[in-house]
Parts: structure tokens; C-alpha cells; sequence
């Protein structure tokens, strides 16, 4: 895709702190960092995200991310990691598949998403009407 960054970021067309490489996929830091060590794990094929992957791609992929996320803990000295990925709108910001990894620290506070406590009949209702759908 010529005008994605993360393209670019793998033809090395643009700069980044790519710190593991695979077959499939990179791994580099964040440009804007939610907690120190913030990185980003993307296919080194262009896929807008997880709805549109090829899934024996995305296998790989999901097991690079295991690999980059036992050595990255390693190297932060940190037992916790957040893994994360926007698909679509709102939350997606850069159309080509990728992982957050977000380090996890005592205390940091981070709140990853704002939640709400559900009475079971209400999800019971929800899952009545997602079921219809496998
Ligand atoms: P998302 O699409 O999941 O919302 O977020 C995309 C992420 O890519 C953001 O966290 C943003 O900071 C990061 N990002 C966007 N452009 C660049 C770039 O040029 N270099 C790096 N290292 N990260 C980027
Ligand atoms: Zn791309």
C-alpha cells in the first residue's frame, strides 16, 4: 500500500526502532509510548486488520508476538503485558494489522478500557442475541 507508514516502516522507507524481524512480521517501538517499552508487533504484508488477515498468516504472526513478548518482559524486567489490537473505526488509527504490546508495572494505573458491571439477565439477553450469529 503506498501511502500506509507501516508499509514504509517495513521497506525501511521510513525510520523506526525495529528491534525483531521474521518472516511475517516486525517488531518496533511505538512512536508514542503508553507505558515505557510500547511496542508495536505488524505483519510485514499489508492486511487492514484482524477481519481481513489471511488466517495461516495471522498464525504466524500470533506466534511471533509470543516471542517478542516473552523476550521484551526479559529485557524490561517486567512480568505483566497488555496485548492489544484496534480493528476499525473508532480506535484504529493505521489501516495495516499490528499488536499493541503494553507493558504492565506495579502501580502504573493504566486503565486500558473504562468498564461496567452487567446483571446476568442482561448479558444473558446479549448472548441470546450474538448466539444467533455462529
Ligand atoms: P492504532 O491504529 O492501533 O490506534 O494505533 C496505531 C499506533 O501506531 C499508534 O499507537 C501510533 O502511535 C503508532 N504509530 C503511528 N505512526 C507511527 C510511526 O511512524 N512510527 C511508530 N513507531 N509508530 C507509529
Ligand atoms: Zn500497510
Amino acid at each position: 500500500m503506498p501511502d500506509c507508514v507501516f508499509c514504509k516502516i517495513v521497506k525501511k522507507e521510513l525510520p523506526s526502532s525495529t528491534f525483531y524481524e521474521d518472516e511475517y512480521s516486525i517488531a518496533f517501538l511505538d512512536i508514542k509510548q503508553v507505558s515505557e517499552g510500547h511496542s508495536l508487533v505488524i505483519s510485514k504484508k499489508h492486511y487492514e486488520n484482524f477481519f481481513d488477515v489471511d488466517p495461516v498468516v495471522l498464525q504466524h504472526i500470533i506466534l511471533s508476538v509470543q516471542k517478542v513478548v516473552q523476550r521484551l518482559t526479559k529485557a524490561l524486567g517486567i512480568a505483566g503485558m497488555n496485548i492489544s489490537t484496534n480493528n476499525g473505526r473508532p480506535g484504529q488509527e493505521v489501516f495495516h494489522l499490528h499488536f499493541h504490546l503494553i507493558p504492565r508495572r506495579a502501580g502504573d494505573n493504566l486503565m486500558m478500557w473504562p468498564a461496567t458491571s452487567m446483571s446476568p439477565e442482561v448479558l444473558k439477553i446479549m448472548a441470546e442475541r450474538i448466539r444467533k450469529f455462529f
